[in-house]
């Protein structure tokens, strides 16, 4: 594969849109075009520009890589290292999920419970990953101090890098913990917990399942096992008026709202995603 000589920009997309197309892949051109404008160190418009350019030999050899990783189901997130969420650009890799665009609603709706939490504005991110949620609220919260907590050392030293990368070293503190950290209480605590039920967990999409770390996916038999333990620790960790902001999975909105209620929370609001899934449960805790 792509041996020949000559093989220019344009030429080797339309070879590997055509590849990737037979493997069955669901965006083959799309894929070809991120993964070779990532190569290349250009954007895609710049892979337009540069269509008669010829491919070094050790360019094809590094290409031919990516796209043998890519055929084999690996998400194009973890063979480029990097995603873009809330316009902003994160280093991911196996030790973290890859950001979702849904849980772009989850910052906005932490954002509006912010205009109501109690000052000064702390806030408390359950299970940060790679830290898109932290860094994306410390950029839109400029007064706001956060604290992001995550069991996995690994996603930890990734959140740190984009913390830094995106100069919120001041105001974001990671804490390695495994849900609560040994301080608080907080005006608002947001969360993008583990929330596929087990079983549901080996039924996931391959590209999902085969590389994304299980455990930050992994809700328990229901999975509602995080949402119970964190709305658990609301009395005791938000301040009197503080909001808890949740992304939920598909039809599990019901389910967490009733946790939120039975914790002592009230004034429960729901907010669909962009394909109109309910995706975010929130409730405070009245003073
Ligand atoms: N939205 C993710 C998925 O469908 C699940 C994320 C989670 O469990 N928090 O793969």
């Amino acid at each position: 594969m792509l041996e020949q000589k000559r093989w220019t920009v344009l030429k080797v997309l339309q070879w590997t849109t055509d590849f990737f197309q037979r493997k069955g892949l669901k965006s083959p051109r799309l894929d070809a075009e991120v993964l070779l404008a990532h190569l290349l160190g250009v954007d895609r418009v710049g892979l337009y520009m540069n269509y008669d350019r010829p491919l070094r030999e050790e360019e094809l050899k590094a290409f031919r890589e990516m796209v043998q990783r890519r055929t084999s189901g690996e998400p194009i997130a973890y063979i480029t290292g990097q995603k873009e969420f809330w316009s902003l650009s994160f280093k991911v890799s196996p030790a973290c999920l890859i950001p979702r665009p849904e849980t772009e609603v989850l910052v906005e709706e932490a954002l509006k419970a912010a205009k109501e939490a109690p000052l000064p504005l702390q806030i408390l991110e359950i299970g940060t990953g790679c830290g898109a949620v932290a860094v994306a609220l410390a950029k839109e919260l400029p007064g706001a101090e956060i604290w992001a907590t995550e069991k996995s050392p690994y996603a930890l030293e990734l959140a740190q890098q984009n913390v830094e990368l995106h100069g919120v070293s001041g105001q974001v503190v990671l804490l390695e913990a495994d849900l609560f950290p040994e301080r608080g209480p907080f005006s608002l605590i947001v969360s993008n917990p583990p929330y596929v039920p087990t079983e549901e967990v080996l039924r996931l999409d391959p590209e999902v399942r085969d590389f994304e770390p299980l455990e930050a996916l992994d809700g328990g038999p229901d999975g509602l096992l995080y949402f119970r333990r964190i709305a658990s620790g609301a009395r005791q960790y938000l301040r009197a008026g503080g909001w808890l902001v949740l992304e939920v999975g598909e039809g599990q909105d019901e389910g967490v709202q009733g946790i939120l209620k039975e914790a002592g929370l009230s004034r429960i609001e729901l907010r669909r995603d962009y394909s109109g899934v309910k995706r975010v449960v929130k409730g405070r805790l009245e003073g």
